[in-house]
């Protein structure tokens, strides 16, 4: 069994955020992103198929786009949380409805958990982490580290 310690990972003044969102949730992330606008041209923003062509059309914002949620859209950004290269998670699921990829769902909080990156699962926390003054400074996050 390895044993387990903390190191620290600078998530970078320009951050690279990751949109998902169900579908009846979407229109609330488009507005949030319409809302947010002006500040999101000064990050990098990745996505799940549907949610970043969507937030791309609405928005004429840049949204690197991943595949499909239920095709392993979310798998891939847990991916990158792991591999450190998320700094935000923003994810609005849908509380009312299940969901066909409800282990993967599961498994991105719970990675984006294990890498302590902020996550916002609705509009009040996104608008909580958009505009808190650490969104435009380096911030230094304890990550687990394996020896
Ligand atoms: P989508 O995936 O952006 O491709 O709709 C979101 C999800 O259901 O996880």
């Amino acid at each position: 069994m390895p044993t387990q310690t903390t190191a620290v990972l600078t998530s970078p003044a320009r951050k690279r955020i990751a949109l998902v969102a169900h579908d009846n949730m979407k229109d609330d992330l488009i507005a949030w992103t319409q809302d947010h606008r002006e500040l999101l041209t000064r990050h990098e923003l990745v996505g799940t198929g549907t949610t970043a062509r969507m937030v791309a059309e609405h928005t004429k914002l840049d949204v690197e786009r991943l595949k499909s949620g239920p095709l392993g859209g979310d798998q891939q950004i847990g991916g990158q949380v792991a591999d450190g290269k998320i700094d935000i998670l923003v994810f609005f699921w849908d509380p009312l409805e299940p969901q066909p990829h409800d282990p993967d769902i599961k498994a991105l909080l719970r990675i984006a958990a294990v890498w302590n990156i902020p996550v916002a699962c609705n509009r009040a926390s996104a608008d909580f982490i958009v505009t808190s003054p650490l969104i435009g400074e380096p911030y230094e996050r304890r990550v687990p580290e394996y020896l």
